[in-house]
This record gives structure tokens, sequence and C-alpha cells, in this order.
């Protein structure tokens, strides 16, 4: 088609308006003011531990061991009481996905939009809220710069969040799969704990650096996501088309119906990146349900210490193997 007529028959269909769109437009997240002039100081809250980079993404926590899955932004104004006051705030158009009121897991009462319209159909997490604002309900759309609810500290994990160290838990990341639910009821170290959260479980979320987000003011969420290096890759059989695969096409190469398998690629916290359709027959397709292929030996231990892999580098980890079980199961 040429431009003229392309430009034409946009003008007719508004998703060509969606197709053509190379970035998504990004607010601050908090009520802090502009982002110009910010220097990742200004606004990251480290943790007990005073380290800056424990606030950023990645395995910043006990010396590399534990991973930060978003980063942690501090408050800019306290009440009399020293508690937190900044607002929090969408940082991108999209529909209130989760809304948690309660104090019953790590996050604390927290916030999910999702963004279907962006270049990848991410979510965005907001936790350790005081309070959740009257706008953040399920199902409705917000545009970015709406008040989700107020800065805070709420968390029901080990350590509590002492005031001076209220902030904004910030994610941004991708949905493993619709069957989730069915994963975790069919989990046996799950028995008698229930999932509270839905699809929106800590477990069913796979975050990537937002660092992006807060440093520009409209990012590419597909050119971020392919920026993410391949760690491992993986071999699976799939009888039905996975819920990942329908809802990315957008990281699916080859035909999807009639696929018997597939060759993913994933980044060293266990992002699914690439998703590529094995025929029937293929020579990668695993003999069992999936099998590790390769593993970028530059990455092993930190790839072990993610649980990636297990302690001996070569075989799975739990973590790549509660993500695999987790994208292989159906939603229904
Ligand atoms: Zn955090």
């Amino acid at each position: 088609m040429n431009s003229r007529r392309r430009a034409v028959s946009c003008l007719l269909l508004a998703a060509c308006a969606a197709s053509v769109a190379s970035a998504s437009e990004v607010a601050w997240p908090t009520s802090l003011a502009a982002r110009a002039g910010l220097r990742p100081e200004d606004y990251l809250q480290p943790t007990v531990s005073g380290r800056p980079e424990s606030a950023v993404f990645g395995m910043v926590r006990e010396e590399g061991r534990r991973f930060h899955e978003g980063v942690d932004i501090r408050p800019s104004a306290h009440d009399s009481a020293g508690e937190a006051l900044d607002l929090v705030l969408a940082a991108m158009d999209g529909e209130v996905a989760y809304a948690n009121a309660a104090v019953n897991g790590p996050y604390g009462r927290y916030v999910v939009l999702t963004h279907r319209n962006a270049e990848l159909p991410v979510y965005t997490l907001y936790a350790h809220l005081a309070t959740l604002a009257p706008g953040a309900k399920v199902g409705l759309f917000v545009s970015r710069g709406t008040t989700l609810g107020r800065m805070g500290r709420s968390s029901a994990g080990a350590t509590p969040i002492t005031p001076d160290r209220a902030h904004l838990h910030f994610e941004v990341g991708l949905v493993l799969s619709k069957g989730f639910p069915r994963w975790y009821a069919a989990q046996p170290d799950n028995r008698g704990s229930r999932n509270l959260h839905g699809l929106f479980n800590g477990q069913n979320l796979i975050g990537m650096d937002p660092m992006p987000l807060l440093t520009q003011s409209r990012v590419d969420l597909l050119a971020l996501h392919r920026s993410q290096p391949v760690a491992v890759t993986v071999a699976l059989r799939a009888s039905q088309i996975p819920d990942f695969v329908r809802r990315h096409p957008m990281l699916v190469h080859g035909e999807p119906s009639g696929a018997a398998g597939w060759y993913v690629e994933f980044s060293w916290q266990g992002m699914p990146l690439s998703w590529k359709a094995l025929e029937a027959g293929h020579p990668q397709l695993p003999p069992g349900r999936w099998k590790l292929l390769e593993i970028d030996p530059r990455r092993r231990e930190q790839l072990i210490h993610r649980q990636m892999l297990a302690a001996d580098g070569r075989s799975p980890g739990d973590l790549l193997r509660q993500n695999v079980e987790i994208l292989l199961t159906p939603p229904h």
C-alpha cells in the first residue's frame, strides 16, 4: 500500500493509530515535581542498608543474592507525624485491573494497571500504599497522572516498613498466565493458603527494569522488552496455544496454530522474551513436557541466585520450573 492510501485508510481505521504509535507517554508516578533535573539519589529510597542501588531493579539486595522487582521511590513531603504525604499517580493511560485495599501480603495495599494499548500490553504496579483513591476501582480507565492513592508503608512482609522508609514500590512487567489460579490451587505447598490476589499475585507477575519509565517521558515498551538479553532457553510441548502467546503476538515467531511446542527465550530474571513455534517432529521438541536447552555461562551465578538455575549451575532452578509450569497452565 502506498503511503497516501495508508494515510487515508488510517483516517478510517482508528486501529491504525495504535499500530503506528512507537512509544507510550509516561508520567512520573508520584506527586514529586517534574522529573527534569532529578538525580536518582533525589528520589530513590534505599533499604535499611542505606545503599542507593538497593532501591533499583535487579539482584541488588543481600550482596546480590536477593532480587528486587521494581524501583522504590521515596516521599518528598511528610505530615507532622512523619508519614508520607505524596500522592501515587498512574504512570501511563490504562485500566485498573486490580486494587487490593487489605494489608495481606508483601505488597501491602496495591493497585495494578494494565496498558492494553501500549506497544506491549504491560502492567504497572504501585505498592505499599497508605490509602487507595476512589478512582482506583477495577475496570475504570485512568489517564496518566490520575491519583491512585497515597504513598505509604503498608506491607505484611517479614520486616515492617518504618515511617522513615515509606516509599512507592513501582513495577512494570508482564502477566505470565490467566491459568495462574489453577496452577496455584494445584500446588501441594499452597494447601491451606488461599490465593488472595487472583491473576495479580506476585508469582504471576514478572517485572522488568522500570528505570526508563522514570528517566524518559516517552518509552517504547516493546523495544524495552526486546533490549533484555537472553540468559536461558527452553523448549516445551504444548497441545494448546499458551495464554501468554495469545496475549503477546508481538513476541511470537512462526505459526501458533498447529504448533506442537515452543522454543522460548528467557531473561535472567525469568521474563519470557521471544517464542518460536515448533512443528511436530522438530528436533528441538523435548521428550517430556519441557527441557532447559542453553545457558549464558556469563550469567550462571546470577541465574543461581535468582533460582533460574539450581545450585549445580546446569539444571533448572525452582523459579524457572515455576514460571514454565505457570506458562503451561491453560486458563480453563
Ligand atoms: Zn520495592
